[in-house]
């Protein structure tokens, strides 16, 4: 891609000023500078919150289902800059081609979601224990909502908050990665457009955008008016930002790490297995919170298996994500580079045998870059460096010889994302499904734990957070709950039968 062209992308998604800051942005590709953005400085956090504020007590009275109509417009203009948010993801995170347009086809999915949902922000009617009397459930919307996102989802996690929460009736601060700032821009200045069109209904500060780095976040995560943070990132972060958000008794969604895994039993439909291993294990590099990071596999199948995942892993095409037949893109820094390489000497040290990949590539001709072989240590059972998410290309396999101590080894670790089971036993599926089954936010059967839909509520227990986003009744935590009980009798009656006086 030439400087001409990269800087055509630019601009039409309305960056078209991206440099004099002091926010380096770099390219995972080559390392080549993509800008320095200006970053903003944290006092002016209380400036923006006092904007969003503003702009609630003017946006909650707007109806919902005209707020849905910012949502439509907020869609055509991301399908309309599909191509070029799909690009700059790719060129700012390093996703193959494909999977950059898939990243800005979720902000499209979830604005249509995010339409029908306004029309359908339904509460309850109750009956009342008392004569006369009609109880019901309203939702209001809730206040300024902060998203605070993580590299590797940089464009979608922001459409996924902000589209539900402007539908719910909430202005919404955005702090885009500091490793990513870049997309979420291009995604913001596409919802900054479809304001426009909007008109005069939406308020001042409706959207905000705060870029630089963690001190902005935390600075909205401390602020009292900020009514809910929603997070995405690590299980580190997520430890900082849950205690000081509960602390002031404010909402908050965690999306933070994962450790998902995936049952294949010897029902399995084999080759189904295989490509949903390849797609869960190496799409992204490995740097998805829905990595698949531990195969556990039934002793009988686990040879046949792993022998035809080597071969699979060998033939690979790692390289520029933008060029045709490319499946493997670089690691986001040499931070990630660094981390894998770790856990590959712990994990050998834990008794791992390397069975594919682990070693640095194309650094000669990236010697900027992280370009890595995706690796498969077999593992003679379930360790410390197991128990740990690496944010790389790097699958651990176990066998088993239960399916009572399959689950117990899926379910023995930390984290609780997502999860899967390849088995065409009716019985097996059905009890990996059950209470007894996985205990993660999201399990999966005879597909692979990444790549969910949005109309699903989206999360994961443990040290996962215990949050949803997207779909199903996800939209609940962007709003205020309120109970009435009415009176239309002559009478004043008391529940529970109390006589009082
Ligand atoms: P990260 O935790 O380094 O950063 C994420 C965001 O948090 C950034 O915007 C950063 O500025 C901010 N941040 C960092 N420290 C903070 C603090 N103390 N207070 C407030 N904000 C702070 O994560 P990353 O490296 O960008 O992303 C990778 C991680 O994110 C992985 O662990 C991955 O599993 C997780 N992730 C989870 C989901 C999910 O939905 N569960 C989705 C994507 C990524």
């Amino acid at each position: 891609m030439t400087q001409d062209d990269l800087n055509r992308v630019f601009q039409r998604a309305g960056i078209g000023e991206r440099h004099g800051g002091s926010l380096l942005v770099r390219s995972p590709i080559d390392g080549a500078e993509l800008a320095r953005l200006h970053e903003l400085p944290a006092a002016e956090i209380d400036a923006m919150v006092a904007k969003a504020q503003s702009a609630f007590r003017a946006w909650r009275l707007v109806p919902a289902p005209v707020r849905g109509e910012l949502a439509r417009l907020w869609g055509e203009e991301l399908r309309a800059a599909k191509e070029d948010i799909g690009r700059i993801v790719s060129l700012e995170v390093g996703k193959i081609t494909q999977e950059g347009l898939g990243e800005a086809q979720e902000c499209v999915d979830i604005c249509d979601f995010a339409l029908g949902l306004s029309r359908q922000l339904y509460g309850r009617t109750i009956v009342s224990e008392r004569t006369g009397h009609r109880m019901m459930e309203q939702y209001h919307p809730l206040g300024p909502v902060a998203v605070i996102t993580a590299f590797n989802f940089p464009s979608a996690v922001f459409a996924w908050n902000a589209a539900l929460a402007l539908v719910c009736g909430d202005p919404v601060i955005f702090k885009p990665s500091e490793k990513a700032p870049l997309s979420g821009l291009a995604t913001f200045r596409a919802l900054e457009r479809a304001i426009a069109r909007f008109g005069d209904k939406a308020p001042a500060g409706l959207a905000q955008i705060a870029i630089g780095r963690a001190d902005l976040a935390e600075a909205l995560v401390a602020h009292p008016a900020v009514a809910l943070v929603s997070a995405t990132g690590s299980t580190r972060m997520g430890r900082a930002v849950g205690p000081k958000v509960a602390q002031r008794f404010g909402r908050r969604i965690l999306e933070l790490g994962g450790n998902n895994a995936m049952i294949v039993t010897p029902a399995a439909d084999l080759d189904m297995a295989l490509r949903a291993i390849l797609f869960g294990a190496v799409a992204t590099a490995g740097q998805r919170c829905t990595t698949l990071r531990r195969l556990i596999v039934h002793h009988s199948v686990k040879d046949r298996l792993l022998e035809r995942l080597v071969r699979t892993y060998a033939a690979l095409r790692i390289g520029d994500p933008l060029a045709d037949g490319t499946l493997v893109g670089p690691l986001i820094d040499e931070a990630a580079f660094a981390a894998m390489q770790a856990a590959l000497g712990s994990a050998q040290e834990q008794g791992g045998r390397l069975r594919a990949g682990g070693r640095r590539v194309l650094d000669e001709q990236y010697p900027k870059a992280w370009y890595v072989q995706p690796a498969i240590v077999d593992m003679p059972a379930q360790t410390a460096v197991v128990r740990h998410e690496t944010f790389a290309p790097l699958l651990y396999v176990l066998a088993y010889d239960t399916l009572e101590e399959a689950i117990e080894l899926h379910n023995d670790v930390p984290q609780g994302l997502s999860s899967c089971i390849f088995s065409n036993d009716m019985r097996e599926v059905e009890i990996f499904l059950s209470a007894a089954g996985s205990d993660c936010g999201i399990a999966n059967v005879n597909i692979g734990p990444n790549g969910a839909e949005i109309g699903g509520a989206f999360g994961g227990e443990k040290e996962t957070g215990g949050d949803r986003e997207s779909g199903s009744d996800a939209w609940k935590q962007y709003m205020r709950r309120s109970t009435n009980t009415v009176n239309y009798s002559r009478e004043l009656p008391l529940a529970q039968g109390i006589q009082f006086g």
